[in-house]
């Protein structure tokens, strides 16, 4: 790929002829560390095929150029892959018309977008962002407006701080809200005291659950989860743990909100991960990731008219949450998603990857502990004995990039048209990276 970039010269030499040290020397000198990349490898483009990805890595004998089949899609933000043709045709083609104007007046995409994303959600109001921790703190802010107004036990209004609780283990984003909607210390560190009003029970266990709203009777404002925890290792509840969650919340009148920022968008084959689970519609979602093809940030929290008409002018805002770009985008994204059958495409392709990702697994019991997943997420738990880091190094040995999450669990979540050639790409990575572990 040859952009005007390319050739601009950075450092007396044209960022084209840097090597992978001289980049990694940039990224680590300069950048706050958030991140811990493999060193080697450098993401030149797209590739070939939607599903692959064009590096440039190190070797004993200097860098030479390879394909990688991406097996994570951005932690399940790019659902059509990459160098999609409609997608980039018309991207290019919307960015060539304007740059971008503020909320303060109407643009001809925004309207359109939320009558889509109305048809494709089922709920009624929506608030776009950019990123999904923003739409998380619109959120929190969306469930203490409806607390003060209409929560507790008389529905009359929360007087003290309105709890909300949320999952041990859960990810909802970086934000300062999110932060303290999680209970992992490494993102808590140094940062209290971070907002009052959050307690976390155990993920899939409602008696925990139970007990939290009997503790705190009266005063909480919502349960606020993923449906699937993601990070966490692709964890996924029993069949009755939200359809109860969502009862007790009923009881107590107080909201049941979802965050479905990677679960969203047809990854688990359904629209959202709560169509899974036999649910009534929660009050609450959050969206995000794959809601701008991969292109572009673009999140939104979605919810009910009661709720989401207590947001007014002035009380909340964004430049570019809703901009023209972003609305035009998320309204493709999901006119791509219903046009190209996704959902049965996820549905037949997870279950041939799973089934294919279990075959291996059972030729190393003593190291792989659980094969789990739905749709187009899948989790691989290897035992704790070895070192997930490892593992992801070796998939990329093996031409795979995914990724390590919580030290024992490989996430496998590829672009959602991955094809079978991809699929088993990533089963023979997988097989030959534990065989080295
Ligand atoms: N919520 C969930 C479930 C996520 O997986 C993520 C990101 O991985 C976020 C929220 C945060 O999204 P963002 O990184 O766009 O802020």
């Amino acid at each position: 790929m040859n952009t005007i970039i390319d050739a601009y010269e950075v450092n007396g030499k044209p960022i084209k002829d840097w090597t992978i040290k001289e980049h990694n020397e940039a990224l680590d000198k300069l950048g706050a560390r958030i991140y811990k990349p493999f060193h080697g490898v450098l993401v030149l483009g797209g590739g070939t095929k939607p599903y692959m990805i064009k590096v440039r890595k190190e070797t004993k004998d200097g860098e030479k150029e390879m394909e990688l089949v991406d097996a994570l899609a951005c932690y399940s933000a790019v659902p059509f892959g990459h160098r999609d043709p409609v997608i980039t045709e018309n991207v290019n083609k919307f960015i060539a018309q304007m740059a971008t104007i503020p909320r303060s007046i109407s643009h001809s995409y925004l309207g359109p977008w939320q009558v889509k994303l109305q048809e494709f959600t089922q709920m009624d109001m929506f608030l776009p962002k950019s990123s999904g921790t923003e739409a998380n703190e619109a959120a929190i802010k969306a469930i203490r407006k409806w607390a003060k107004n209409y929560g507790g036990r008389d529905g009359k209004g929360i007087k003290g701080t309105p709890y909300i609780i949320t999952a041990k283990n859960a990810f909802h984003g970086r934000g300062l809200g999110s932060t303290a909607m999680m209970d992992d210390p490494t993102t808590r560190k140094d940062l209290e005291p971070l907002m009052p009003g959050f307690e976390q029970v155990p993920f899939n266990d409602v008696e925990a659950m139970e007990a939290k709203f009997k503790e705190y009777d009266g005063e909480i404002a919502a349960v606020f989860i993923e449906p699937i925890q993601a990070e966490a290792g692709i964890l996924i509840p029993d069949d009755n743990y939200l359809r109860d969650v969502q009862k007790l919340c009923k009881e107590n009148n107080a909201l049941f909100v979802l965050d479905e920022i990677q679960t969203g968008y047809c990854r688990t084959g359904y629209n959202f991960a709560w169509q899974l689970y036999d649910l009534e519609k929660p009050d609450l979602v959050t969206l995000g990731k794959a809601m701008g093809s991969g292109g572009l940030p673009v999140s939104c929290l979605c919810g009910k008219k009661e709720i989401m008409e207590l947001f007014e002018p002035h009380g909340e805002g964004s430049t570019f949450g809703g901009f023209p770009l972003a609305s035009f985008v998320g309204l493709l994204t999901i006119h791509e998603l219903e046009k190209r059958d996704i959902i049965k495409m996820v549905r037949e392709n997870g279950k041939y990857l799973k089934e294919k990702l279990e075959e291996v697994a059972k030729n190393y019991p003593e190291k792989v502990k659980e094969v789990r997943g739905i749709g187009m997420l899948i989790g691989v738990e290897i035992k704790p004995q070895y070192d997930g880091h490892k593992l992801s190094l070796n998939m990329i040995e093996h031409g795979v990039y995914a990724k390590e999450t919580h030290d024992t669990n490989l996430r496998i979540a590829p672009p959602i048209v991955i094809e079978r050639e991809g699929m088993d790409k990533i089963v023979s990575a997988l097989d030959a990276s534990l065989a080295d572990l």
